[in-house]
């Protein structure tokens, strides 16, 4: 009988790896394929940094509370969020869509209009695509192309024991916005007249309907002359994203608890659901903040900055991811995926 593996079983990462493990690298001028948030090509002088990702309907969002200028917005917003991950600059992007009858060409210039603010604010350049019909729904694929560097180019990998984790502006707040957009959908469905329930939540909604990516960050560190020794963007939480670290790099790591970034916010909302902040900030995604090492000569040059927080410390060859709570308990890190996540306080 032919076996049959079921996708559920291998989970995503397990599935890309099967998938590509068979594909061997011919080309001199690939300098890193698959596993790192972009594609490092040798263009003689730089680097040139290719990165795509998908959104779909239904999964991705939802045509009922994601505004389509946001949409168009936020599929630009996370391939940057790539690029920026290995420390480099956008400059141009392509869009390929699938639509069905459903939407109206207005609908559909909506989501360019949010696609084209963010490549004027990111001075990004649209330069091709492609258009075709979809029988379920809607579907954007965004590809972007960058440069960086050589000598600053910030791979997953590449850090050494002892280093220092940073995180970029706070996290969980995404997640908690989306929370918000879920419940009132809930009450729409059963009270169509109900008016939303969105007071004290701006910067949450904010934070999931329209996020930005981090190129000030760059700029920033590049600065101070403070060029990261491993780095990742937090698109699936910070959890998953340590163990990407941790994996790529052949290090344990240890973060504690009373140093993860949590907006005011974030936190209030998240008590309001019952649900524990930092399991929010671990695992909540969507994020895209930058998460990244420093050796520890170059912690002078960052402390002071509002944006960026030291929240804990490659460790040793080989050894585990954890969590330190506040009486320096260590707990074995947990990559909750996101729609796995339930509320249950850690
Ligand atoms: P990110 O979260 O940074 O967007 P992903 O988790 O989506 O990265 O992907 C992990 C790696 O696997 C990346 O290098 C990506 O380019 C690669 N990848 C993902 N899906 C496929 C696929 N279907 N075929 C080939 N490579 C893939
Ligand atoms: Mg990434």
């Amino acid at each position: 009988m032919e076996e049959r593996t079921e996708i559920n079983d291998l989970g995503e990462f397990g599935l890309i790896d099967r998938l590509t493990s068979k594909f061997k690298i011919e080309q001199d001028s690939t300098i890193t394929g698959i596993g790192d948030d972009c594609a490092v090509i040798d263009c003689g002088e730089s680097y040139r940094l290719i990165t795509t990702d998908m959104l779909v309907e239904g999964v991705h969002f939802n045509m009922m509370y994601a505004p389509l200028k946001h949409l168009g917005y936020k599929a630009a917003i996370v391939n940057f969020s790539d690029i920026y991950a290995m420390y480099g600059d956008v400059q141009q992007i392509t869009v390929s869509i699938a639509v069905s009858s459903r939407f109206s060409v207005e609908a559909l210039e909506e989501i360019y209009e949010g696609i084209r603010l963010a490549c004027e604010l990111y001075k990004v350049d649209l330069v091709g695509g492609d258009t075709t019909s979809s029988l379920s729904g809607l579907v954007i694929s965004v590809t972007a192309i960058g440069e960086v560097q050589k000598n600053q180019i910030a791979h997953r990998h590449g850090a050494s024991e002892n280093e220092l984790l940073v995180v970029t502006g706070n996290l969980g707040a995404a997640y908690m916005g989306l929370q918000v957009l879920e419940r009132e959908k809930e009450v729409f469905k059963v009270n169509p007249n109900a008016q939303p329930e969105f007071t004290q939540v701006d910067y949450i909604l904010e934070r999931q309907l329209k996020p930005e990516a981090r190129k000030d960050i760059v700029h920033y560190l590049k600065s101070l002359g403070v060029v990261p020794t491993s780095m990742i963007d937090v698109s699936d939480g910070l959890a998953s994203e340590l163990k990407h670290l941790s994996k790529a790099n052949g290090l344990g790591l240890v973060i504690y608890d009373e140093k993860l970034p949590i907006d005011q916010e974030t936190f209030s909302t998240a008590r309001s659901f019952e649900l524990d902040p930092t399991m929010c900030a671990l695992n909540g995604g969507e994020d895209y903040e930058l998460l990244f090492s420093i050796r520890q000569d170059d912690f002078d040059k960052i402390k002071d900055s509002e944006h960026l927080t030291v929240i804990g410390h490659f460790t040793e060859k080989n050894a585990e991811c954890y969590l330190a709570d506040r009486a320096g308990k260590l707990t074995p890190l947990q990559a909750q995926g996101w729609d796995h996540f339930t509320g249950e306080e850690g």
